[in-house]
């Protein structure tokens, strides 16, 4: 059989940007490399696939050893249709050049239906174009789906004793809209087809495309010409209205017309860029400073939120508090307490809720960095045990978000910009280093660790994760204070 020239993840590369599709397919060497945070969300969610066979027992699987054996699946997948194999997990079938494999192809009552599995909360356009590919090829292969369906997670499920399949997920059928696309999907095979065969990569400039629906890898490469200084450093403008002023030849802030900066907050920032200095709101700042009790407790909470609820009475991707790290700071600036709480992975999570809630409600004002998670662990807790609530509304209440004097404009500083993650406070403090050497540097490297220790029986591999985030939420503390120190200066 003649190899394959896209699959179903360079079809969609190239429906975002032909040039990223030539890049992928011909310059591979000028991608990005994939930071550690995006590598842990690439790996959540992956067993789902394999979870929702069970809602079609008994099938064979023929997914390859290795990627490069698909032409031996392809054949396997062949070889089971003739002999009647009525459910085939990992169908593959190529036509056309592309490659697809069906995560469920099922043969009942004379009718062939075909299912693509997502780890996700709801179906999006990007999915319904990748349904849309796997029905063009696996009806021109010869198979006639009767219908294309999008299995997803159910939000509305809560976990009982065992995970119940049929309630776990939602079956949505596509089949509608995949007709409705199966013109565009030829041709835009075929114009892939072509741009495949070019000597150079496609005249594409940036554009919206380069961060939707999915952030390119190909950055570097393509925005090298963009000045450090430039407008997309303003995050008070839409890209939307960045690309308009881009592509009608603007490119450094001090070109920006006076009628484009029609909001406080761009006006803010432009001024603080042009002049290249920071703004603050004195009278902001310490009115939100003086509301701080002392002695302050300067947390960080870790939350998973897994895709397939752990516990009974969870959903999926639900934020569950799993440990927290506190620093009891004085007014005169000295820790004079630390706490630290963990919930092992075979711990319940109510057992952890009343020893956080415990200390929390021991502590004065509680200082947070970007607090959303916090939040949402906090509204879990409540709803899973509303005998806490009374506990949890007033432990709420003394929360304070050192990221709220960012969102309120209170203080802009055009080196951090708007959302500095720790990343870019790192930098800022000059601990870069530091910052570079923890195994985990972000929430989400940490949830998604923890959610991987549930089926780890290596005491070891759960002592050395333990380890590092407690490195992680201490380094995370640490830019607290320093930023906590900064802003004090201000006032
Ligand atoms: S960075 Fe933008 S222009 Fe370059 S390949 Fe990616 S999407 Fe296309």
């Amino acid at each position: 059989m003649e190899r394959h020239i896209l699959s179903k993840s360079t079809f969609m590369r190239g429906v975002q940007c032909l040039k990223a599709l030539y890049l992928h397919k011909k310059r591979p060497f000028l991608r990005d490399k994939l930071s550690q945070e995006q590598k842990a969300k690439f790996s959540r969610g992956i067993n789902v696939g394999v979870i929702a066979r069970d809602l079609f027992p008994g099938g064979i699987d023929v997914s390859p050893k290795t990627p490069f054996q698909y032409p031996q699946s392809v054949a396997k997948t062949n070889e089971e249709i003739n002999a009647g194999q009525p459910i085939i997990y990992e169908a593959a079938f190529q036509y056309n050049k592309v490659l697809v494999a069906l995560d469920i192809l099922v043969y009942a009552d004379g009718k062939w239906q075909g299912y693509e599995v997502k780890s996700s909360l709801k179906v999006s356009s990007t999915y319904i174009m990748d349904a849309s590919l796997q029905y063009y090829v696996i009806t021109n292969a010869g198979i006639p789906l009767e219908n294309i369906h999008v299995i997803h997670l159910n939000p509305d499920y809560v976990l009982d004793d065992q995970l119940d399949v049929n309630r776990f997920f939602v079956t949505r059928n596509v089949t509608e809209e995949a007709l409705q696309n199966q013109s565009f999907i030829e041709e835009k095979i075929n114009e892939e087809l072509t741009i495949t065969k070019y000597k150079h990569s496609p005249k594409i400039d940036i554009g919206l495309q380069c961060h939707d629906p999915y952030p390119c890898d190909f950055i570097s490469h393509c925005w090298k010409h963009v000045p450090a200084e430039s407008i997309f450093n303003l995050e008070a403008f839409t890209r939307e209205e960045l690309f308009d002023m881009y592509n009608s030849g603007i490119i450094y802030i001090s070109d920006i017309p006076t009628k484009n900066i029609d909001t406080p907050l761009k006006r803010l920032q432009v001024q603080a860029h042009l002049e290249q200095k920071e703004y603050f709101d004195s009278d902001g700042i310490k009115d939100f400073l003086g509301r701080i009790k002392y002695p302050v407790t300067l947390g960080k909470m870790l939350v998973m939120k897994s895709a397939v609820p752990q516990y009974k009475g969870t959903r999926p991707y639900e934020a569950i508090p799993f440990y927290f790290q506190g620093h009891e700071l004085t007014r005169e600036g000295n820790i004079t307490r630390t706490t630290e709480h963990y919930s092992q992975t075979g711990e319940t999570p109510d057992d952890f809720a009343v020893r956080l809630l415990n200390e929390l409600d021991k502590a004065g004002t509680i200082l947070f960095y970007n607090m959303s998670d916090e939040l949402q662990a906090l509204q879990f807790i409540k709803r899973q045990y509303p005998q806490l609530s009374t506990t949890v509304n007033d432990i709420m209440v003394k929360c304070m978000d050192l990221k709220h004097l960012l969102d309120q404009l209170l203080f802009y500083n055009p080196t951090l910009g708007s959302k500095p993650a720790y990343e870019e406070l790192s930098e800022f403090f000059g601990l870069n280093e530091e910052y570079h050497n923890l195994a985990i540097q972000s929430d989400i490297m940490a949830g998604v660790g923890y959610t991987g220790l549930f089926n780890e029986t290596d005491n070891e591999k759960h002592h050395e994760f333990y380890e590092n985030i407690y490195s992680y939420s201490q380094f995370s503390v640490q830019l607290l204070k320093l930023f906590l120190n900064y802003l004090q200066s201000k006032e």
